[in-house]
């Protein structure tokens, strides 16, 4: 990939870079997790009102048809003004691509805009207690009833489901046929009493995501995306728009979060330490071939017009970088680091679940051995 920009990405990001100028973020609120939602749906609300929201999308679904290489500038600049990832980050980059995919007209008619919007969250009801890395294992039933479904079962872990109206919802539709066939991936209205959301309390003190119950919820069939018995397909689909997607949003913030800790090292005179130079340096490298990564990820796009298990290695790759990241920053802030509270004490307990989140390390390693790099399946 060539990564010198051309005039059309340059005037683009020129263009970008004046909005975020004219669009401050404003301060993050640290302590108060409602605060911080409504600071980034409020954000998300001013990415849409100047055509900002989802640039990647094409224009006829909302978007400005960007190029890889300018949802790669749009992701570098949204880190660079220090504004947030948009509220309804899953809708964004994880069900809209799906249903340009899967979804009929009339679906994607329907639920397009209020994604782009914010006005409807959505969010994930992939993992169960029983189903997680082995996802395809999942419980959660849904049965025909008339002309829709009923769905009973119980998700975990899923973010942001107290602020959703949708969940991309995995459920079993045929409990005799292998369990990769016998799913059918719904879009779940929240709003319903069926539908119990229960906070889940993570250490950093903050309640990302919950658990979630269904007990007897309804879903049109209208709500079936790509067919029914075809849901491992569709998830798929999520999942690798999920770890390319995410992607660069990461390496851009932890470079950023890199950079902070140069400037705090440097404010306490600690760069002239070799060993600590050498720990820091050795950062930077790996923060520059996380970046050059995630652009090759772009290169497969391009050529083969969806996400690939590519993904998989940068999401790898960063979440073992951010852990590192964030450990030598505690042991160079010290006590500091070590306070509730504080910035880098968030950082660093919010980095372990890195490597569990959107796959764990050694799910992503058995995919990159297996799909990337072709090696015999372990078993
Ligand atoms: C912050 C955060 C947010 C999340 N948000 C969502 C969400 O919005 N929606 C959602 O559906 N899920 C969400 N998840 C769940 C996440 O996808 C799961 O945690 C993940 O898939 C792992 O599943 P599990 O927790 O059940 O662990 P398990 O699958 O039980 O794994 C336990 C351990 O065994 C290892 N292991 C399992 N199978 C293998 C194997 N075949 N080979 C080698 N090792 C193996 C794993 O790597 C892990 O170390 C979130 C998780 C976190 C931490």
């Amino acid at each position: 990939m060539d990564l010198t920009f051309s005039e059309r990405e340059t005037a683009f990001r020129d263009e970008l870079r004046e909005w975020f100028g004219a669009n401050d973020p404003g301060p993050e609120p640290l302590h108060d997790e409602r605060a911080h939602y409504a600071w980034r749906r409020d954000f998300q609300r001013r990415l849409y009102e100047g055509g900002w929201a989802a640039p990647h999308w094409p224009v006829e679904y909302g978007g400005r048809g960007a190029t890889l290489t300018e949802s790669a500038i749009f992701f570098e600049e949204l880190g660079r003004a220090r504004a947030p990832l948009p509220a309804n980050v899953l809708g964004l980059l994880l069900g809209g691509p799906t249903l340009m995919v899967w979804g009929t007209e009339g679906q994607r008619e329907r639920f397009l805009g209020p994604i782009l919007s914010g006005e409807e969250i959505w969010c994930q009801g992939f993992s169960e207690p029983e189903a997680g890395s082995d996802l395809a294992a999942l419980k959660t039933r849904a049965e025909r009833d008339g002309d829709g479904w009923v769905v009973t079962g119980q998700k975990v872990w899923t973010s942001g489901a107290q602020y959703a109206k949708w969940c991309m919802l995995l459920a079993r539709t045929d409990a005799d046929v292998p369990k990769h066939k016998g799913l059918t991936y719904f879009l779940m209205d929240m709003d319903q009493p069926a539908v119990h959301v229960r906070p889940l309390r993570q250490i950093t003190g903050e309640s990302e995501f919950n658990e979630l119950f269904v007990e007897g919820a309804r879903i049109a069939d209208d709500c079936v995306i790509g067919g029914v018995g075809n849901g491992w397909k569709v998830a798929l689909t999520t999942l690798m728009n999920e770890r390319a997607g995410l992607a660069f949003f990461l390496q851009v913030r932890l470079r950023r979060l890199l950079d902070d800790l140069i400037d705090e090292a440097a404010a306490r005179g600690l760069l002239d330490d070799d060993v600590v130079a050498d720990r820091l340096g050795a950062l930077h490298v790996k923060a520059e071939i996380l970046r050059l990564t995630a652009y090759r990820g772009l290169t497969a796009i391009e050529k083969y017009g969806q996400p690939g298990p590519e993904g998989s290695l940068t999401k790898w790759m960063w979440s073992e970088t951010n852990q590192q990241l964030v450990q030598v920053g505690a042991e160079l802030l010290g006590s500091d680091a070590l306070v509730a509270g504080t910035r880098w004490g968030y950082e660093l307990l919010r980095a372990r679940g890195n490597t569990l989140e959107g796959g764990t390390t050694e799910i992503l390693k058995n995919i990159v051995a297996e799909r990337v790099l072709g090696l015999p399946r372990a078993h």
